[in-house]
């Protein structure tokens, strides 16, 4: 069973190197006139904590919560959300409801409602149920793709291949992402060569993946680590390249986001109240805090849509379902600030 708890590990290289000089995303600081102003910054956040959070506590919120979950986040303005995953029951009792639960979510109009899918299987389920989105996961590392999916990365690739050739046939309009994990390092391997995360990142989408995502799966990453190949990903792939994942184990995940936000990515996957973490390290953090991740691309200029007075409403009533865990994020403990912030920030706390 352990060998197949998805993706709870984590490892990385630590190097530090000169501050990237291209700046793609320039914040709105300057008084040019409006005319000659950029197109206003947008990010999305995609929240993940239905899945990769509540697969990493041993908590079972039930349906009903999950539910209300949904539509709570979906009224913030969230209009990417991880429902949960195909895995057996028997290995995440946590997620045996994705079904009803992405049933649920497709009826919320514009909500791109993604589903995890770690087989053929897996993908089957989600084209049956017409999911938007499945993210196939990869383990760029060796040892860790060995010891929990059981295939070498190179063996995922063709399954990934398989899936696409199931979803041509199928007719479904289903999307794949290859979700890269370990890209930062694991603990069971040590490094991970980037060369390798790239070799590994172009031949998911030869195979057909139709997009790719890079995870720092286990925190060893850090923002020089993160522009580099971040950096170097996106001029092999350009915009294919949709979505970065990084876990705050080590407190430098927003400090990550804002190095993948400069190398020009601008979808990022974040869980409520950080909920998540590793069955191997208790209090360790999950993914980057999804209010407090809002609040920062907010306060740079960054538009979300999301409103974060809704997301720290939500996320009380989410900690009242899970007693007992730990969550993190810090913005819940001292407010939005009342001056100095953003319009869209002024107004929701006022509001
Ligand atoms: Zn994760």
């Amino acid at each position: 069973m352990a060998s197949e708890m998805y993706f709870l590990i984590h490892s990385g290289i630590f190097r530090i190197l000169p501050r990237p000089t291209r700046k793609r995303h320039p914040v709105r600081t300057s008084p040019i006139p409006s005319d000659l102003q950029p197109p206003a910054a947008r990010a999305t956040v995609r929240e993940v904590g239905l899945r990769d959070g509540l697969q990493s506590i041993a908590t079972v919120v039930p349906t009903a919560h999950k539910i209300e979950w949904i539509n709570a986040a979906y009224a913030a303005g969230q209009r990417e959300i991880e429902v949960g995953s195909f895995v057996p029951a028997r290995l995440l009792p946590q997620l045996a409801d994705t079904a009803e639960v992405l049933a649920h979510a497709q009826t919320l109009p514009g909500l791109v409602a993604s589903v995890l899918v770690p087989n053929l299987r897996g993908a089957e389920r989600a084209l049956d149920l017409d999911a938007d989105l499945m993210i196939v996961p990869l383990s760029a590392s060796h040892a860790h793709s060995l010891a929990n999916l059981r295939k070498t990365p190179d063996e995922v690739v063709a399954e990934v291949a398989r899936i696409r050739a199931l979803r041509d046939a199928s007719g479904s309009r289903t999307l794949i992402e290859g979700g890269v994990g370990t890209a930062f390092g694991c603990t069971l391997q040590g490094e991970v060569a980037e060369s390798e995360v790239l070799r590994l990142m172009v031949a998911l989408l030869d195979a057909g993946a139709d997009r790719v995502s890079l995870a720092d799966t286990v925190g060893f990453a850090d923002p020089a680590s993160v522009a580099r190949l971040f950096e170097k990903a996106r001029a092999l792939v350009g915009d294919r390249l949709a979505c970065a994942h990084f876990h705050d184990t080590r407190g430098m995940g927003l400090a990550n986001v804002y190095a993948a936000w400069q190398a020009g990515i601008t979808r990022f996957d974040a869980c409520l109240a950080g909920i998540g973490g590793c069955p191997h390290a208790p209090g360790a953090s999950g993914n980057v805090t999804t209010e407090d991740l809002v609040f920062m691309l907010e306060r740079m200029g960054v538009a979300t849509g999301i409103d974060v007075t809704a997301l720290l409403a939500l996320r009380q009533r989410v900690a009242g379902w899970l007693s007992g865990e730990t969550l993190h994020g810090t913005l819940w403990q001292a407010g939005l600030p009342q001056n100095a912030a953003p319009a869209a920030l002024r107004l929701a706390a006022t509001a």
